[in-house]
């Protein structure tokens, strides 16, 4: 679409953000009462996190203690430390939060953070800084993978986000369509919003449920440069839609959410792939990336745009060259129809399907009461200190089902799922 279109969801940007703060508390978290809240979110997501705080006291929050980030705090680091700085990373502040989370708290992310942010700067203090943050993450990203406890990320519009979004619009105008463009992709624009996130689960349930049933051992996806075939992991479960976490609260993880994912097999993944959307990873922007696996892992990779940064990611672990998730969104889903391109990976994984490097889902797994991650891996499960989604999929991309034979069944042809789903 073009990017100076005016975009109305029917509701002001003031009735939108509360609405979409009821729907992260009880449809996003689902808050327990008397359960803590840990939220991390952008400076400037300031309206819809005092929304988000307000609801989840009146859903009985026992304390909901925010940690914020500043794009411009950000910046002046790279502007201004010594060169050392860049391997060093708030370890104190995760383990922290990994306490938390085992204490029973509940886990709330707010996106919406300058997705280019770090272009120009020095690629090497970037991967560098990413490298220290992913490993200072860690405790808590075991904790959200394995989903020990009910978690949630929504969006707030901010200024440096719209202008990449809405380049040709004044700042206040792109502002304001960028919220709209949130409130219509998080599925609260109708009378009953909660209501309606429901029935949305419902579908995905469905859909995931027949997967489950079917049992692929591969997918293959055509395309555009692509010719992939996926393996899956031995006991892979296809998620979709709300799901029950460890601690035993059913919550929704993303607001968006078209997607239905499982687990691929870490040494199964062989063939090409291009992606079809640019991607934000961490403040760069990667557009144009082309693939090559065999045997699960990449062997060859570039990309038109962040191809260095793309190299150093890969370069993370073991686990980053092979795949730990695969999802599957059809071409129709209502972010891509609205054709607004995000750069946003919480939006543009929900308008295409998707691969992910790195760290597999647990809960997209069968029979993991105790399992340990020996056995996990050795059923396919891929682990790693990064899980980074890019999207695969378009109008001209068509999925099959590979039964243990190699027999065909056709799921998505032409973006679209067929009558077998
Ligand atoms: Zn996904
Ligand atoms: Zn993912």
């Amino acid at each position: 679409m073009p990017t100076n279109t005016h975009i109305a969801s029917g509701l002001s940007v003031a009735a939108g953000i509360d609405r979409l703060a009821e729907v992260a508390v009880r449809t996003g978290l689902n808050v327990r009462e008397g359960q803590q809240i840990i939220l991390t979110a952008p400076l400037d997501a300031l309206p819809l996190v005092r929304k988000i705080t307000e609801h989840a006291y009146r859903a009985g929050a026992s304390l909901v203690t925010t940690l914020f980030n500043d794009d411009e705090a950000t910046l002046a680091r790279y502007r201004l430390a010594p060169d050392s700085a860049f391997d060093t990373a708030a370890t104190w502040l995760n383990n922290g939060m990994a306490e938390g989370f085992r204490s029973g708290a509940a886990r709330m992310a707010i996106a919406g953070g300058n997705p280019s942010l770090l272009s120009g700067q020095n690629p090497d203090r970037i991967s560098r800084a990413s490298r220290a943050a992913s490993i200072a993450r860690r405790p808590t990203l075991e904790i959200i993978t394995a989903f020990e406890v009910n978690w949630s990320i929504a969006a707030a519009a901010t200024p440096a986000w719209a202008a990449l979004v809405f380049p040709d619009l004044p700042e206040e105008e792109a502002l304001e369509n960028l919220w709209h463009a949130i409130f219509m992709a998080s599925r609260i624009t109708g009378d009953d919003p909660v209501a309606e996130w429901k029935q949305h689960n419902a579908n995905l349930h469905k859909r995931a449920d027949r997967l489950n049933e079917l049992r692929f051992a591969a997918l293959h996806f055509s395309g555009p440069g692509t010719e992939l075939t996926v393996g899956l992991a031995d006991g892979h479960r296809w998620c979709g839609g709300s799901s029950e976490a460890r601690n035993g609260i059913t919550c929704n993880p993303n607001i968006p959410t078209e997607e239905v994912f499982t687990t691929p097999h870490r040494l199964k993944v062989d063939g090409y792939v291009r992606s079809t959307k640019p991607l934000s990873y961490q403040g760069s922007l990667l557009d144009g990336i082309q693939v090559r696996f065999k045997d699960g892992q990449i062997t060859e990779a570039h990309a038109e745009k962040g191809e260095n940064i793309l190299n150093k990611v890969l370069e993370t672990d073991e686990g980053a060259r092979r795949l730990g998730e695969v999802a599957l969104v059809p071409h129709s889903s209502p972010i891509s129809q609205s054709g607004i391109l995000f750069q946003d990976t919480l939006f543009d994984e929900n308008a295409s399907s998707h691969i992910a490097l790195g760290q597999a889902y647990t809960e997209c797994m069968l029979d993991t009461d105790d399992i340990s991650p020996e056995t996990l891996s050795a059923r396919g499960a891929n682990s790693s200190l990064i899980h980074i989604d890019w999207m695969i999929g378009s109008g001209e991309t068509s999925v099959w089902g590979l039964d243990a034979s190699g027999a065909r069944v056709p799921l998505m042809i032409s973006g679209e799922w067929t009558e077998t789903l």
